[in-house]
């Protein structure tokens, strides 16, 4: 097919899901927690956003282009890159799934996405709608899985890419194995990022999107602004308002679209999280507001959590937490809010908030990590995201995220030959 049919299926499958927005924000909601209000905006609309842009792509990109190189003209040829693997994690199962699956279709290739065990009822209603939009037969394959199906998948040799979303942990093992049979990989791992209050900030103008960015699907987000960097100079003023917004956070049933806190994913989880509340604690950290389990019945609640006086060299200020908890940490001038930014394994994201835009990017282009907003918190379909360091090799959206699906042919003509160029077919 050529990318301008591509697009047009993957089109019809955008107004399918967009047609289920309801249907799939509560599936998700239902089997991981996440209230109901981000399902619908980060789970479901940004999903659909993400395909949209592929749509778009597929029918613009140019798939072969003329090169009129040093010894003749040269058609640059972009093909799809075979056979993919998606290893898709549990905590936003359809937004991960599209940033494989729109490049993936976008591109020509097919795809066998594996959703996690712990999240894999929209990727059903997904297989569903592109049964549906006409996707042919075989292009698209929905196995959910564990480990070691994942395992399996990354090792078989029929396989041609993998696109891992996940822990760095697993991320180094799948790398492992692509590096030994030379598979294209691209990895999307874990996050430790850092908001930068600036002195000038206007804090009840920053907070709605710090507190977003912060505690995201309740802190199960790779990109969750868990480090929340503070001038000395208005520290405990903007330490308060951080505490006292976190305080605020209605917690309770993720199925309430009021909502803003629910439960993790899994009793594990919780434990994990509740034991690095501990680690903060003993390291001499101070427990501002939350630290343990509300009075809720049923489901895997932590109380969203605020320490302030954190170092940044603590274990609850180097390591994922993946729940609802924040370290305030105090900076003393610009340079020193970079460095403590860049003092970390990982670079998946990053925010700062200042009244002067300029001011901002002067410090987003000075930290190290791969995403970055000044004054917000997005994720641009058209800009390629992923990480540095520990965070994750390739990207994912824009551009470069269809690139990662395709393998580039440079085909020498005879001088004074004019082809007639295919866009991706
Ligand atoms: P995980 O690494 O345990 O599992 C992720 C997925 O990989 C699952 O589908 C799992 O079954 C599979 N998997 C695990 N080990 C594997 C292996 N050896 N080979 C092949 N597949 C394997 O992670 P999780 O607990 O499901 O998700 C949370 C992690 O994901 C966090 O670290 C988080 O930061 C990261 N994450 C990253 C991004 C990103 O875009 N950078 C987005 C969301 C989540």
């Amino acid at each position: 097919m050529s990318g301008q049919e591509r697009s047009e299926i993957m089109g019809k499958l955008s107004t399918l899901l967009q047609s289920r927005q309801d249907e799939l924000a509560s599936t998700i909601t239902n089997e991981m927690g996440a209230p109901l209000a981000f399902s619908y905006m980060g789970q479901v609309f940004a999903a659909t956003m993400v395909l949209d842009y592929f749509v778009d792509l597929a029918s613009k990109f140019q798939f072969e282009e003329l090169r009129d190189g040093v010894m003749g003209p040269a058609v640059v040829r972009k093909e799809p890159v075979g056979v993919a693997v998606g290893i898709v994690p549990w905590n936003v199962p359809l937004y991960i799934s599209m940033l494989k699956l729109g490049p993936a279709l976008a591109s020509g290739s097919s795809i066998i996405l594996k959703p996690s065990p712990e999240a894999p009822h929209s990727s059903f209603l997904l297989a569903d709608a592109i049964a549906e939009a006409g996707v042919p037969e075989g292009v698209v394959s929905i196995l959910p899985g564990g480990r070691e199906l994942g395992a399996y998948m990354v090792s078989h040799p029929g396989v041609d890419k993998v696109s891992f979303t996940g822990s760095t942990a697993a991320g180094r093992k799948v790398a492992a194995v692509c590096g030994e049979q030379l598979k294209r990989v691209t990895l999307e791992l874990g996050g430790k990022s850092a908001a930068i209050l600036l002195d000038d900030v206007n804090i009840d103008e920053a907070l709605p999107n710090l507190m977003m960015g912060a505690m995201l699907n309740n802190g199960q987000a790779c990109v969750a602004q868990t480090r929340i960097l503070v001038p000395a100079s208005r520290s405990a003023e903007l330490t308060e308002a951080i505490v006292e917004a976190v305080k605020a956070m209605p917690v309770g049933d993720p199925a309430e679209m009021d909502t803003q806190i629910g439960p993790l994913i899994a009793d594990r989880q919780r434990t994990r999280v509740l034991d690095y509340i501990e680690a903060g604690k003993s390291q001499g950290a101070t427990l501002a507001t939350g630290g343990g389990r509300p009075d809720i019945d049923s489901g895997y609640f932590v109380e969203p959590t605020v320490f302030t006086g954190v170092d940044n060299t603590m274990k609850i200020a180097q390591e994922e937490i993946f729940g609802p908890v924040l370290s305030v940490i105090e900076y003393s001038d610009e340079n020193d809010a970079v460095a403590i930014a860049n003092n970390s394994d990982y670079g998946l994201s990053g925010t700062v908030f200042s009244a002067s835009v300029d001011r901002g990017l002067d410090v987003a282009r000075q930290v190290r990590t791969g995403t970055y907003t000044v004054n917000g918190f997005m994720l641009e379909p058209a800009a390629p995201f992923g990480g540095f360091k520990q965070s994750g090799i390739g990207r994912e959206l824009g551009p470069e995220g269809l690139n990662a699906f395709l393998e580039t042919k440079s085909i020498s003509l005879p001088g004074g030959y004019e082809p007639t160029l295919r866009q991706g077919g």
